[in-house]
C-alpha cells in the first residue's frame, strides 16, 4: 500500500494513453420527496450519489450491487433518460447534459440501451418490424422496403428469421424477445449500449446465448457495454472491468482479474464470497454481512457501509472514503487503503475482523502474533455451516475489541476513535463509545 495514490475526484481508469469514449464525472441523481398538500421538500432518494469512471472504445465495464444500490438509475442517467441532480457525463467531447434537444437527438442514434425484461419492453401493440423499424425511420435513415430489409438483416444478426419482422411480441420466447431487444438497440449503428440486466430474466442456457451473441456484436461493431447485473458470474464472464456499487456510489473499480483475485473492498469481499462454487463438497471463505441495506432517503454518515462493515475502525462513521489507487488501476473506496489512516501498529492489524492477515494488501506489521487469524470474521477453509461458529467467536468476545485506539487517530482529529468489532454481542462496556 505504500504505492497507494491518492486520486480523490479523478477518472477511475487503467489506461491513461487510450482516449475514453464515455467519461462519468461525480455524477449524482436524487430523486425528491414531497410531503403535504404544498408539496413541501421534505428529503431526498439518494440514487446515485457521486460516481466517476470512463469506458473506453470496445471495452466492457460491468456494474454490479445489490437491488436498489443506483446502478439501474446509473445507467439511465448516463444515457440522460433521466435528468441528473449534478455532475457531467462526457460522451467523446460531448458534454452531453450541455446538448440542446436536436443535438442530444443527433447523439441517441450513438447511445442505446437494452432493457432488463425483455416481456414489458416491448410494445405487444407493434410487429416487430414497427419495434425495430421505428428508430430507422424516425432518424431518417430509411423507410418502406429499405427499412424492412435493414430490419430483417438485423433480425438475421440476432438469430431470429427474417420472416419474424410481421409477428407481434406475444409471439416469441423470452430469450427470441431480448434478441429483439437486441436489434432494436443495434438499429442505429450505436458505439455505446447500456446492457440493464439485460440477461438478468432469461434462463441461464439463453442467458449464456445472448451473453455470447452480445460479445460477438462487440466485436464485429466495435461496441462499448456498461453491462449493469447483480450476478458477479455472468459479469465476471463478459466486463473487462467491474464497478462495485453500494448505496449509489462506486466502492471498488479494478479489471475483472484484479477484482476476482484480490477484492480489497470488504463490501466486494462479502459479494464474492456470496457467489456458489460448483462443487458443493469444496470448502468457500464467506463472509455473511450482517444487517439491512440502509434507505438511500438517510444513508449513514462517513462510510456508507460502515453500519454493516466487520472492518469498521475509528473514521468509518464520520468521515467519507476517499478513491485510493491501491494498485495500478485498481480503486477503492475505504479508509483500510487510505495512506492517512494506515497503520502497522500489530495491535491494530491483529485485531482487524477481516484478516486473513496475509491476504491483505496492505503493510502488514513486523512481528504478528502467532495466533491473530483466530479473530478473523472470514472463516477460511470452512464449511458454510462452520462460519455461523467461528463468526459468533469473532472479535466480539475479545473484551478488549472496541477499546483499541487506532494507530492513527491523531491524524483524523476523531476523539475516542477506535477500532471496531461486528456490533452484535459487543455490549456497551465493551465497545467504542457510541459513534
Ligand atoms: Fe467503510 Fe471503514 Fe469498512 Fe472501509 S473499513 S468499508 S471505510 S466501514
Amino acid at each position: 500500500m505504500s504505492s497507494a495514490i491518492n486520486k480523490e475526484n479523478s477518472k477511475m481508469s487503467v489506461d491513461s494513453e487510450r482516449e475514453p469514449l464515455l467519461r462519468v464525472r461525480d455524477l449524482k441523481k436524487y430523486f425528491p420527496i414531497h410531503k403535504g398538500i404544498l408539496g413541501r421538500h421534505v428529503g431526498d432518494v439518494k440514487a446515485v450519489d457521486g460516481i466517476s469512471f470512463d469506458i473506453y472504445p470496445n471495452e466492457t465495464l460491468g456494474m454490479v450491487g445489490e437491488s436498489g444500490c443506483g446502478k439501474t438509475t446509473a445507467g439511465r442517467t448516463i444515457l440522460r433518460l433521466l435528468e441528473p441532480t449534478s455532475g457531467k457525463v462526457y460522451f467523446r467531447d460531448d458534454s452531453i447534459y450541455d446538448l440542446k434537444t436536436e443535438q442530444m437527438r443527433a447523439l441517441r442514434r450513438q447511445m442505446q440501451i437494452i432493457f432488463q425484461d425483455p416481456f414489458s419492453s416491448l410494445n405487444p401493440r407493434m410487429t416487430v418490424e414497427s419495434i425495430i423499424g421505428e428508430a430507422i425511420e424516425f432518424h431518417g435513415i430509411a423507410k418502406g422496403e429499405e427499412r424492412r430489409s435493414i430490419v430483417e438483416s438485423l433480425l438475421e444478426r440476432v438469430g431470429l428469421q427474417p420472416s419474424y419482422v410481421t409477428r407481434y411480441p406475444h409471439e416469441f420466447s423470452g430469450g427470441q424477445r431480448q434478441r429483439i431487444g437486441i436489434a432494436r438497440a443495434l438499429a442505429l449503428n450505436p458505439d455505446f449500449i447500456v446492457c440493464d440486466e439485460a440477461v438478468s430474466a432469461l434462463d441461464v442456457s439463453v442467458q449464456a446465448q445472448v451473453i455470447n451473441l452480445l460479445q460477438d456484436l462487440q466485436e464485429e461493431y466495435n461496441l462499448s457495454y456498461l453491462f449493469i447485473a447483480h450476478d458477479l458470474s455472468v459479469v465476471k464472464h463478459i466486463s473487462d472491468r467491474i464497478a462495485v456499487m453500494y448505496l449509489g456510489r462506486v466502492v471498488e473499480l479494478a479489471t475483472t482479474e484484479e477484482l476476482f483475485e484480490r477484492p480489497l473492498h470488504p463490501y466486494t469481499q462479502a459479494l464474492l464470497s456470496a457467489i456458489p462454487t460448483p462443487n458443493p463438497s469444496k470448502k468457500k471463505s464467506r463472509v455473511i454481512l450482517k444487517g439491512d441495506v440502509p434507505s438511500p432517503i438517510n444513508p449513514p454518515s462517513g462510510c456508507t457501509f460502515h453500519t454493516r462493515c466487520p472492518a469498521r475502525f475509528g473514521p468509518c462513521s464520520t468521515v467519507v472514503p476517499r478513491s485510493i489507487e491501491a494498485e495500478p488501476g485498481h480503486f477503492v473506496r475505504c479508509h483500510l487503503y487510505d495512506p492517512e489512516y494506515t497503520t502497522t501498529d500489530p495491535e491494530v492489524w491483529n485485531r482487524l475482523p477481516i484478516p486473513p492477515v496475509d491476504d491483505l494488501p496492505i503493510p502488514k506489521h513486523p512481528d504478528p502474533e502467532p495466533d491473530a487469524g483466530e479473530d478473523a470474521t472470514i472463516a477460511k477453509d470452512v464449511e458454510p455451516s462452520e462460519t455461523a461458529d467461528v463468526e459468533k467467536s469473532a472479535p466480539d468476545e475479545d473484551p478488549k475489541v472496541g477499546a483499541i485506539p487506532a494507530a492513527d487517530d491523531t491524524k483524523t482529529g476523531l476523539e475516542g476513535s477506535a477500532l471496531q468489532g461486528p456490533a452484535d454481542g459487543i455490549t456497551p462496556s465493551e465497545s467504542a463509545p457510541e459513534e
